[in-house]
């Protein structure tokens, strides 16, 4: 049948207090919500803008844009304006410039209590204008740049330091009434990183902003990403993520939201079931799995295909699939709702699969299921 969210959630969520990013809700029960970063200088705006169109369309859902330079600054409010997600400024080192955002109509600011320096004292007048804009801060503490005191105090970023360095800065927000803060303790060893999240969580209830930082290419740093983030969102920890790969962004994006998917923390869309065939396989497994999977690139419905080597566990999963195909002796049964509804040759599974897969796909968009 249609896969929907299941009736049981993998977990309670962590009680969390709710912030807006813009029109997206993080934390307080709100669905977890996928971000990314772009990769263009800030200060093209063009290019920019190119890239968030690209990333909307790709479903990401909050956006970061870095700004190291006042010409990045200046580009704020244009794109801000013009982005069709919220934009969220990222500042290393210049309180300056967490003004020019605040004032530029970012959504959020993101800071890094380790490379601000001169932070602390002006702590009190960014929290007036982010109170006054409405803006939400990230305190994004990173391991690569942990403040120095705590490097000192605890010898390496371990998930201790992390987690007193977020809650520190949260404190001199906190001093002047400010509590709309969402906190990430990011660290490029998963391992570290759950224990951070861990132990954050359990001392405090703001949002949390989860990332497996400097993740590495993507095949490593899908892993490592679906690693960390199933065992903190498995135990209900985690509000929004960002999966960090060295890759295009819009990759990131896939990955987030086909994790989330995993997790059944969001409806799942197109799922193609394949074996990863074996000894006894009559097809080629792979072609087929990758040809369908192509097929039906973009479907928005949430549609669960099975494709099957052979007929050992092959009618069992296509019966329990929308559609699937399970293959034996050059030819395919097709079953479509669990009946086998012809048998092609091997030639034509591919485009059988397709064509039924539309029409089914056709039939659920009219049952108004899908996004
Ligand atoms: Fe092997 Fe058949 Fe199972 Fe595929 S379905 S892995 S071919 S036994």
């Amino acid at each position: 049948g249609v896969p929907e969210l299941p009736a049981r959630p993998i977990a309670e969520r962590r009680v969390s207090r709710r912030i807006q990013v813009g029109p997206v809700a993080v934390g307080g029960g709100a669905p977890v919500s996928v971000q990314s970063m772009t990769t263009t200088r800030t200060s093209d705006i063009g290019a920019t803008l190119q890239q968030i169109a690209e990333l909307t369309a790709s479903g990401c859902q909050i956006v970061r844009v870095a700004c190291p330079t006042q010409d990045d600054a200046d580009a704020l409010a244009t794109i801000a304006r013009k982005s069709q997600i919220p934009v969220i400024a990222d500042i290393h080192f210049q309180p300056k410039y967490v003004f020019a955002a605040i004032e530029a109509g970012c959504a959020a600011v993101r800071v890094n209590p380790g490379n601000i320096k001169q932070f602390d004292d002006r702590v009190k007048e960014i929290a007036q204008a982010a109170q006054d804009h409405g803006t939400p801060i990230r305190i994004g503490v990173n391991a690569g740049s942990l403040d120095g005191r705590l490097l000192k105090k605890y010898g390496r970023a371990t998930p201790e330091a992390l987690v007193e360095s977020a809650l520190w800065e949260a404190s001199l927000f906190e001093e002047h009434g400010f509590r709309d803060i969402k906190i990430s303790v990011k660290h490029n060893d998963p391992v570290v990183m759950i224990e951070a999240y861990r132990q954050l969580a359990g001392q405090c209830d703001y949002p949390l902003h989860l990332g497996v930082t400097e993740a590495g290419p993507a095949f490593q740093g899908t892993v490592k990403s679906a690693v960390a983030f199933g065992a903190l969102l498995s135990q209900g920890i985690g509000d929004t993520i960002r999966v960090s790969l060295s890759a295009p962004p819009a990759e990131e994006v896939k990955v987030g939201i086909q994790i989330l998917q995993s997790l059944g923390l969001r409806q799942r869309r197109l799922e193609i079931v394949s074996c990863p065939s074996c000894g006894r396989a009559q097809v080629d497994v792979y072609r087929l799995a990758d040809e369908v999977t192509a097929g039906l690139e973009g479907m928005e419905v949430p549609l669960r295909v099975a494709v099957m080597g052979c007929v050992v566990n092959g009618p069992g999963e296509a019966r329990e699939a929308d559609l699937g195909v399970a293959s034996g002796n050059g030819k395919g049964q097709i079953f479509v709702k669990g009946e086998v509804i012809k048998t092609v040759p091997e030639s034509r599974i591919v485009e059988t699969l397709i064509e039924e897969a539309m029409k089914l796909a056709d039939r659920m968009e009219q049952d108004g299921v899908g996004p």
